[in-house]
């Protein structure tokens, strides 16, 4: 085992090692850019983007003409709520999403509500699941967006996505999804789900860093967005800017591996989880936050009453994780997510996550177990003002 352990794949992930082969000729032999159409160095680089672009686009059922590179998620979320803002705001300013996004949802949208668009923000139930009926009801005749996640990022709770695409479809009005922590490690269907406008970022499931795309439905409806990025031809003239080739070619290779073992690492990947809550949850006065079975393979995100969360963390300093806030101060506001799902302040910010992947053995997976439980009841007998008393 190395240490610290990581247990933080919801962060980020490291590139797995067949990604960064399939990069490395794009650094100093095939350098060119992808954009130069005169010579071989251009036309190397724009065929590895262009079988990137295919494999971006298998993975998750769509054409590649559907896909624009982007330098990653918090980019793609930007474009699709200010870009269809902007380009709809004739039919309407109504956009909808839900409490528990990631910020660059929550904090584009406050920027929107500034330009005079409104924005409904769907409560989630205790286990962070919106309510579709809700959504139903909540969609108007001046409504032009739903920007629902796929997957939380913090509690790992899963959407029904089908069926908010079903709604939405059905009352003709663009969904987008941020499934940054859904591709890669659970199926996407954008055609089954009826998803018009969905984010990717490559280094949540073993791509590199700052390179992501956009999804952008091409038929049935033909989506457009105002573009953002301006000053080059790239991606359509949607987004201009040099393509970042090695990114892309790795990001593609990502997508193909996840293609490839997504099942079998799913399942293991549910063992594992299954494990690890099966043991906490047996201990007093530890809560699971997230659904219990409509979630993430590869996360676990627990709020653990009666014990101090520094002195916990700094028992776990072998293990590489994260914690319910931004801050562990007592001062520092708890994650909106814990608070969107009701959790009460003291618990929020006694939380932990804990996040897997692809590289994690199951020894480093008994060994979190372990030193986890065996901390936690430690540290409850060694600090008498935190014992549970029963
Ligand atoms: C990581 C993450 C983002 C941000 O993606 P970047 O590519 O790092 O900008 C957005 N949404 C969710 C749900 C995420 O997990």
């Amino acid at each position: 085992m190395k240490f610290p352990v990581y247990m933080d794949y919801n962060a980020t992930t490291p590139v797995d090692p067949e990604v960064l082969k399939e990069m490395l000729p794009y650094f100093c032999e095939n350098f060119g850019n992808a954009s130069s159409a005169n010579h071989k160095y251009g036309w190397t680089a724009e065929e590895g983007v262009s079988l990137a672009r295919k494999r971006v686009a298998d993975l998750i059922n769509a054409v590649p003409r559907e896909i624009i590179f982007t330098g990653g998620s918090t980019e793609a979320n930007n474009v699709s709520l200010k870009g269809v803002a902007e380009h709809y705001q004739g039919a309407g300013n109504h956009i909808i999403t839900c409490t528990s996004e990631h910020k660059a949802i929550l904090e584009t949208c406050e920027y929107l509500e500034s330009r005079g668009f409104e924005v409904t923000y769907l409560e989630v139930d205790g286990s962070g699941l919106i309510d579709t009926e809700e959504l139903r009801n909540s969609i108007n005749d001046r409504t032009i967006l739903v920007s629902i996640m796929a997957a939380n990022n913090e509690i790992g709770t899963i959407q029904p996505v089908e069926e908010i695409g079903r709604i939405c479809k059905e009352k003709k009005v663009l969904f987008h999804t941020d499934a940054t922590q859904a591709v890669g490690k659970i199926p996407v269907d954008v055609n089954k789900m009826n998803i018009d406008l969905m984010s990717i970022s490559a280094h949540k499931f073993y791509g590199p860093k700052g390179i992501g795309a956009l999804y952008v439905r091409s038929k049935d409806p033909r989506v457009s967005f105002t573009k953002q990025m301006h000053g080059g031809s790239q991606e359509k003239g949607l987004r201009g800017g040099t393509l970042n080739v090695p990114g892309i070619v790795g990001m593609g290779k990502a997508c193909e591996i996840s293609m490839n073992i997504m099942d079998t690492e799913m399942k293991k990947h549910i063992a594992y989880r299954d494990k690890i809550i099966d043991r906490l949850l047996k201990m007093d006065d530890v809560h699971l936050n997230g659904h219990r079975t409509q979630r993430l393979t590869n996360n676990i995100n627990i709020s653990i009453g009666n014990i101090n969360l520094e002195s916990l963390l700094g028992d776990l300093k072998d293990i590489a994780l994260s914690t319910g806030s931004a801050c562990t101060s007592a001062s520092m506001a708890p994650s909106h997510v814990l608070s969107a799902i009701g959790r009460e302040d003291s618990l929020a910010r006694n939380s932990i996550r804990i996040s897997f992947g692809r590289f994690t053995s199951e020894e480093e997976i008994d060994f979190l177990t372990d030193k986890l439980t065996g901390s936690i009841l430690k540290l409850r007998e060694e600090a008498p003002e935190f014992r549970i008393t029963k």
